[in-house]
């Protein structure tokens, strides 16, 4: 027989004091730090209140480098591979060497990604006054979007503004559901479209300190949010010089949390869930 009253920290709230706040960086690089930043980088991974990470890969060699920190670290770093699109094309042999090495890796890969559409390099070229063709991106797309689709993994999406409807457009035709937009910026309309399939977006520390980003965490359904560093990313505001680390995604859950008048703990727990439903881990 239980009686009420006499555990005295015990909540009904998971995650409220008397348990510690788990939190997940569902998206990191972590074959971009320098050696010089390795130490920390291991101390943060390490920090038993950090669930796991996804780390994403640049392309081929960056995915070979993320797949050794997923062996050093089984469970804890869990790794994606694809090919990043703020980056020069690959050659045909190139890229399809990096599908039949995805292929080979389907089974230990997390998701597909980073892919997406490279919105700052477009940006910088029109700026610039120089032609750049987004067709080809969007055809480099297609082969990760169809493996995603057939091997039922979430995709990770770098994909802002205007390029994230015609992401959108093929994740629809290939019938991908799981999908994680990290970072993501866009105009309310698209942000209603994405909020109706059930995708997922992620924030970063930036949500501290930056207003569009603030707006975009009121206006998104919570059940469809999680944490994330983006590292070795520097950030702006507290973390000014400061090496990014995987741990800071506790910082993130807890500035959400503030926009939404929630509880930290209720917080971490929810995105942590969140996580789940996203990345099925
Ligand atoms: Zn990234």
């Amino acid at each position: 027989m239980t009686v009420q009253g006499m555990q005295p920290n015990h909540s009904n709230h998971p995650g409220e004091l008397d348990q510690p706040v788990y939190v997940v960086d569902t998206h990191i690089h972590l074959d971009l730090y320098e050696p010089g930043q390795t130490a920390a980088l291991e101390q943060s991974l390490e920090s038993p209140e950090l669930e796991y990470v996804v780390a994403v890969s640049m392309g081929l060699e960056s995915g070979r480098r993320t797949k050794t920190w997923a062996e050093r670290y089984p469970g804890r770093v869990l790794p994606a591979y694809g090919f990043h699109p703020e980056q020069t094309l690959p050659s045909e042999a190139e890229l399809a060497s990096l599908l039949a090495w995805m292929d080979a890796h389907a089974e230990a890969m997390i998701a597909v990604g980073e892919v997406g559409l490279p919105y700052y390099m477009r940006q910088e070229a029109l700026e610039q006054g120089r032609p750049f063709e987004r067709q080809p991106y969007l055809e480099l797309l297609e082969p990760m979007v169809k493996r995603a689709a057939a091997w039922d993994k979430p995709i990770v999406l770098h994909a802002v503004y205007d390029d994230a409807p015609l992401v959108i457009d093929l994740l629809e035709r290939f019938s991908v559901k799981k999908a994680h937009f990290h970072w993501f910026k866009g105009d309310a309309r698209t942000v209603e479209h994405m909020a109706r399939n059930g995708y997922f977006i992620s924030f970063t520390p930036d949500i501290a300190y930056e207003e569009e980003i603030q707006t975009l965490a009121r206006r998104y359904p919570v059940e469809q949010v999680m944490t994330e560093t983006d590292g070795p990313w520097p950030f702006e505001g507290s973390w000014a010089g400061q090496v990014t680390l995987p741990t800071m995604v506790h910082a993130v859950a807890g500035a959400w949390a503030r926009i939404h008048a929630m509880d930290i703990g209720e917080a971490a727990v929810l995105l942590r869930n969140n996580a789940r439903c996203c990345y099925g881990v």
